[in-house]
């Protein structure tokens, strides 16, 4: 194993030495994560239940998107989500849940993972949370947004990041409906699982190369550029994945898994659950009676660029496209009885890249005069750098029944990951199945993997790890499946 993972003894002390500094800017504790983990991984039962909830996260008029740097909120066109379901009877309970929001980071995504944990009488390990990652909506790190309050107290006419109050009314609002919804479990008789493949929606953002392999130029979420949008789709994952649960004939959640960046276009003051969430509220209307939730996959080089040209008609065009593709998923799905089912996760402490350091990342912040440099954007990799001198796992994890397995990791992975993490349970098994949610913790930014560093471009130089981090959840992947 690498030096990155440690062991739940190692990470416990480390936590213990976080929690010195007692309540964080979420009002949690350290202490909870760490009891956590001692807890060894328990083998599921035959007894399975689900709950389902869900509830409202849209920003308030006037709050910043993407961290403060487009237009902030000036309408909604629609309501931001959050969706989750709990698991009740493999151990203590399992929460998986999916926001639509940019991303959650650092101390905002253990603040989130607390918070549901306690509502659902389990631990934040056992807590997955991940972001479908549209654009026009709020991006949460507490500790970046104390770091540029600092500047605006100066003096500094900076925008925020993050409402802390609205933030810290989303986590309540989650406590009430995962307790809500555990007043109204429904047993699981069996585990559904099927997959389908998107017709023209995602496409590589990397594909202008040199001969050295070098990426020269972007295709981006929406591309007007005629020459990249006719290069090739590059590698993608093209299939939609599903897994359901049900009881007995009646299909009581669906979980869907796909890997794109989910922005049709953005930064026009306009919130919106964008195509992937309209996609998901269509299914959901034509099934009011089961729980649809949408997963970003590992989409860090992934989006719509090549179909995408960011004109109102697009959207409508990859919505239907993606709502096509939910139906045909679950349009024949496999099933297995839930007995056995475990959840399993492997814990990291990340590393921040040698260039910028945390000094240098600070003097640039409060540098009233360097107005190239985005101060939100160097908040928010100061912001991780402290999460790493605090030794703040990542944690990775995996649901595993039969032949199923989903996979839950961290920020703007690459599609790689998620290939091959499909790939590796293949060669352990030719019947795996394996659907992953990527932009869980978003404190690292991007992921490429270890041999795309080299190769450079727009992600790799936002990429907040050290490429050794890339190499240990390489591992940490192969651990779990
Ligand atoms: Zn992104």
């Amino acid at each position: 194993m690498s030096p990155n993972f440690v062991s739940r003894r190692d990470l416990l002390g480390h936590a213990l030495v976080g929690s010195a500094g007692a309540t964080l800017s979420g009002g949690f504790s350290w202490n909870l994560v760490a009891a956590t983990l001692e807890v060894p991984d328990p083998t599921g039962s035959a007894n399975l239940s689900i709950a389902t909830f869900g509830f409202d996260v849209t920003p308030p008029i006037g709050h910043p998107c993407c961290g403060g740097w487009i237009k902030p909120v000036e309408v909604i066109d629609d309501a931001l989500e959050a969706k989750g379901i709990v698991l009740l009877g493999a151990g203590k309970p399992i929460v998986l849940c999916a926001v639509d929001w940019t991303g959650i980071l650092n101390e905002a995504h253990v603040a989130w993972r607390v918070a549901l944990a306690e509502a659902a009488g389990t631990t934040p390990d056992r807590v997955a949370i991940h972001c479908v990652h549209q654009h026009n909506a709020p991006f949460a790190c507490t500790d970046a947004e104390g770091i540029i309050a600092e500047q605006v107290a100066s003096g500094r006419k900076l925008s925020p990041i993050l409402d802390l109050d609205y933030f810290r009314r989303c986590l309540d609002k989650g406590r009430a409906a995962v307790r809500k919804a555990l007043r109204q479990t429904v047993s699981v008789s069996h585990i559904g699982w099927g997959s389908a493949k998107v017709d023209r929606v995602a496409s590589n953002r990397r594909v202008s190369r040199d001969n050295s392999g070098k990426v020269l130029a972007m295709r981006g979420s929406a591309c007007k550029d005629a020459k990249l949008c006719a290069l090739p789709e590059g590698l993608i994952d093209p299939m939609l994945r599903t897994i359901a649960f049900f009881d007995r004939e009646k299909k009581v959640a669906s979980c869907h898994f796909y890997a794109v960046h989910p922005m049709s276009f953005y930064a026009d003051g306009r919130v919106t659950s964008d195509f992937a969430g309209l996609a998901r509220k269509a299914r959901q209307d034509q099934e009011p009676d089961c729980h649809h939730i949408y997963f970003t996959g590992c989409a860090g080089n992934i989006a719509a660029g090549k179909y995408n040209d960011g004109s109102k008609q697009a959207r409508i065009d990859l919505t239907k496209r993606l709502h096509e593709a939910l139906v045909a998923s679950e349009a024949k799905l496999e099933k297995t009885d839930p007995r056995g089912i475990v959840w399993n996760t492997e814990a990291m402490i990340p590393t921040g890249r040698a260039n910028p350091t945390p000094k240098a990342l600070a003097m640039l912040i409060g540098d009233k005069d360097k107005a190239s440099q985005n101060p939100n954007r160097l908040a928010l990799e100061l912001a991780f750098h402290r999460r790493c001198q605090k030794k703040i796992p990542i944690v990775l994890g995996s649901l595993r029944i039969g032949p199923v397995r989903t996979l839950h990791l961290p920020a703007e992975s690459f599609v790689e990951y998620q290939l091959d993490a499909h790939a590796f349970a293949q060669s352990k098994r030719a019947d795996a199945f394996v659907a992953t949610a990527a932009y869980g913790d978003g404190g690292p930014w991007y992921i490429p993997t270890p041999e795309e560093f080299p190769n450079g471009g727009y992600e790799v130089s936002v990429a907040f790890a050290d490429s050794s981090f890339a190499k240990a959840m390489k591992l940490g992947i192969e651990s779990l499946l």
